[in-house]
């Protein structure tokens, strides 16, 4: 191992100590306590976390989903081909009828993700309650599932980094994707996206648990006509869609 594969991997591995042994800050807003998880403790298939996106109430113009996402996970913002974008606004037109529709795009947290069929070293994997990760320790960057993703949900980080959320360890030579800000979920908060949509007064995007059939996301997609993008792939996905 090269020392500064080494040192990567003792930083990697030292924050991700420090990650587990964080408390809830004064005043998070909570989704559900009993829901957050021991650090000790392994995740539960009893959960799937996922997300539904209202487009009728994403405004256009607002792009605080993105930021959020930024901020939380220490991305620079680079929208170019070599940056890394784990959230970006997408815009669809209806060309029969007009209507425009803004709606947000992260990984959708497949629960047949091809991401992790292709992966020769078991890097990309899905947990237990759903989401699906990178271990960064033994991605390769080989990039097969950068190729393999549908929704292009992936990104290849090709610079060195500094000043990383201690948090949202990331590393120069592996592939990441949105994590559904599982160090937040793993202390029974919501995900920074969600959270700063709301906060914006839109509330398009709810986080939630969809096994459980009391909970809000629950019951809107038994309720409303929701959608997964790309649904003739079969891979459901844990992001929804409502409004398109
Ligand atoms: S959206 Fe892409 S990166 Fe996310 S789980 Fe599905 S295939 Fe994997
Ligand atoms: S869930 Fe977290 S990591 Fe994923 S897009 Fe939202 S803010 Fe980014």
């Amino acid at each position: 191992m090269s020392c500064a594969n080494k040192s990567r991997r003792e930083f990697l591995g030292t924050t991700a100590v420090a990650t587990a042994s964080l408390a809830v800050a004064p005043g998070v807003m909570l989704i559900d306590m009993a829901h957050g998880r021991a650090p000790e403790e392994a995740a539960s298939s009893s959960v799937r976390w996922g997300m539904l996106v209202d487009t009728n109430k994403c405004d256009s113009g607002c792009t605080d989903c993105v930021t959020a996402c930024n901020t939380e996970n220490g991305l620079s913002g680079d929208t170019s081909e070599t940056g890394s974008q784990w959230i970006r606004k997408v815009e669809l037109k209806d060309m029969r009828t007009g209507k425009a529709t803004s709606l947000p795009m992260m990984c959708q947290h497949c629960a047949e993700p091809p991401c992790v069929d292709v992966c020769p070293t078991g890097a990309s994997f899905k947990r237990a309650d759903g989401i699906v990760l990178v271990d960064k320790h033994i991605c390769i960057g080989c990039r097969y599932c950068v190729m393999a993703c549908p929704y292009k949900a992936r990104s290849f980080i090709h610079e060195a980094l500094a000043d990383q959320n201690p948090d949202v360890p990331r590393g120069k030579g592996v592939v990441e994707s949105c994590t559904m800000c599982v160090h937040r979920v793993d202390k029974g908060q919501t995900t920074a996206c969600a959270e700063a949509c709301t906060k914006a007064g839109h509330d398009a995007i709810l986080f939630g648990d969809l096994n459980d059939a009391n909970s809000e996301i629950s019951k809107r997609v038994s309720t409303f006509a929701t959608k997964q993008v790309r649904a003739d792939l079969g891979l459901n996905t844990g992001v929804r869609y409502q409004g398109i």
